[in-house]
């Protein structure tokens, strides 16, 4: 596709569109972290660093029960915490940064999460990134997730050229309508964590291939493409994917004894 003089006009619409298409791609699509609270999911997205989604919620259910909110956790035995977050990685830095965002969280907000982005970038441990994660999820604030995935592909769909993650929420802001970006975030998360990989793309099955400026930087044969989707588009999960389109929870396919890593 020609993009050169791409007008603004047509990006938006383009990018809509794209957006419209992975929406129906990912009618399920949700914060892959498992919360029930701004607390939780703040310490969820604290942990996520370097590590998965799906190592996390194996690791935060004893997490909160042994500190079910910020006072209890700004209380905790360093190495205690460390032996229950040791499987995200990075333990003894996390176990530090939640000890002091918790303590911060307590001293300074009366133990709750506060609901906006200028105080929640002033926690520590907490970039704009983990701060438009909770926004967005827990307090139904909308706000642009820019990780790794979201990044990557708003380069490859040309709604960015930058590398620079506020630049990137920026600019890509600029083309939807506010109400609509926590379910983009979630598109297109999920859209980079199964179809869009870093390595080897599956532009051969890509549901916005026809779309996307970088089709053809993975692999565009149909019958190898399909061999390299993830998660519960993989080959041989077509039974996960049926019950995640009929609205089963994350909690739900666990005691069905599905396993939902990639
Ligand atoms: S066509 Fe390829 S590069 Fe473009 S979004 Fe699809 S998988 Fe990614």
């Amino acid at each position: 596709m020609k993009l050169e003089e791409e007008a603004p006009v047509t990006l938006k619409r383009r990018a809509r569109k794209i957006n419209r298409i992975l929406g129906e791609t990912y009618p399920y699509a949700v914060a892959e972290l498992d919360f029930r609270n701004a607390f939780e999911l703040l310490v969820a997205t604290v942990l996520s660093a370097q590590t998965t989604d799906v190592r996390v919620n194996l690791t935060t259910p004893a997490l909160f029960e042994r500190y079910p909110d910020a006072r209890a956790l700004s209380e905790a035995d360093e190495m205690e915490l460390q032996e229950i977050i040791r499987p995200t990685g990075f333990y003894r830095a996390k176990a530090n940064s939640l000890l002091s965002l918790s303590r911060r969280l307590v001293d300074d907000y009366d133990g709750e999460v506060p609901p906006s982005l200028q105080d929640l970038v002033t926690l520590p441990g907490v970039g704009r990134k983990t701060a438009n994660v909770v926004l967005g999820n827990a307090f139904g604030v909308p706000g642009i997730t820019v990780d790794t995935h979201f990044g990557r592909l708003a380069r490859r769909f040309r709604w960015t050229a930058s590398d620079d993650p506020v630049k990137v929420e920026m600019e890509v802001g600029a083309l939807f309508d506010r109400k609509d970006w926590t379910m983009l975030s979630h598109h297109v998360v999920f859209h980079g964590r199964r179809i869009c990989h870093a390595k080897k793309p599956a532009c051969g099955v890509c549901p916005v291939a026809a779309l996307c400026p970088s089709y053809g930087e993975g692999e565009t044969d149909p019958v190898k493409a399909a061999k390299l989707l993830k998660y519960e588009l993989a080959p041989g999960r077509e039974d996960l994917l049926d019950l995640m389109r009929a609205g089963r929870t994350r909690a739900e396919l666990r005691e069905a004894g599905h396993g939902l890593g990639a």
